[in-house]
């Protein structure tokens, strides 16, 4: 069990990716907050598999792009588990369409949402995890934010903007016993992904070295490495996840 006695917060943990990185999480030994805007199936289910492995999966109700909503949500979630010794700031959204039509408010929801709000969420969590000298931070960034993608300027903007916070706050925190990493994953097959059209889907697939799309798991599997200790040694780095995309 790589994750024994880890207390985490996930964000996004509802459904997708974030729901994969609360069960492998849950499966390696971690007792689980899961943020969410809702109450959802996908909790219910994540409560159900916590309580079958003898752990606890704790639903936070809050919406990471309001900070009236997730600072009070955070700090009571903060509160009841004596403190995270892992984060995963993996809620996401997209407001996709050409840059030149772009809404401004299609272009402020999707920063706020990607990148504002896991700088809240974080800030509030790595206070104290300074405190203790101990944690670690894992934000989920994207192929895109690294390469660009048509269509998607607002959320290449804020996933390019979170590997630059997540290299600047790597540094302000390694001295101080907290590690801070990204992953960057290419195409996964999740709801997000489904909304892509079936032709966009088949090139874009043909023009991954492994030819196949990625999997909630094999995202989730590189997020377990970087919080658990396997990684000690490791900060301020971005991981891609992209069956040899980004390469
Ligand atoms: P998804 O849409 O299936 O899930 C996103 C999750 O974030 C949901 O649980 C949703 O409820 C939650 N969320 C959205 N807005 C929120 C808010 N304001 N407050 C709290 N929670 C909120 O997406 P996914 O495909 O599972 O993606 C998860 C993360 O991985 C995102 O950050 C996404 O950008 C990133 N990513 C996904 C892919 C992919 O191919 N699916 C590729 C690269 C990066």
């Amino acid at each position: 069990m790589l994750l024994k006695g880890t207390k985490a917060l996930i964000t996004g943990a509802s459904r997708g990716i974030g729901k994969e990185i609360a069960r492998r999480f849950i499966e390696e030994g971690a007792e689980v907050w899961g943020l969410a805007t809702r109450p959802s199936e996908g909790a219910k289910e994540l409560a159900a598999f916590a309580a079958e492995k003898g752990s606890a999966y704790h639903e936070v109700i809050a919406d990471v792009g309001d900070p009236d909503s997730v600072r009070p949500a955070v700090e009571a979630a903060l509160k009841e588990s004596g403190g995270f010794s892992a984060l995963v700031n993996n809620a996401g959204i997209t407001r996709d369409g050409l840059s030149f039509r772009m809404k401004l408010e299609d272009w402020e929801s999707v920063l706020r949402v990607n990148l504002t709000g896991t700088f809240i969420v974080t800030q509030i969590v790595s206070s104290d995890m300074i405190r203790k000298r101990a944690g670690s931070i894992v934000n989920l960034s994207s192929i895109v934010g690294l390469h660009g993608q048509g269509g998607q300027v607002n959320y290449a903007a804020s996933k390019a903007g979170i590997i630059g916070y997540t290299k600047a706050l790597a540094k302000e925190t390694a001295g101080r016993g907290v590690r801070v990493n990204a992953i960057a994953p290419g195409f996964i097959s999740t709801e997000m992904t489904d909304a892509v059209p079936e032709e966009a889907k088949k090139t874009w697939i043909e023009s991954i070295p492994m030819k196949r799309a990625g999997s909630v798991r094999d995202v989730a599997d590189a997020v377990v490495f970087l919080a658990s200790d396997m990684s000690a040694y490791i900060t301020a780095q971005v991981i891609g996840v992209d069956g040899g995309m980004g390469a």
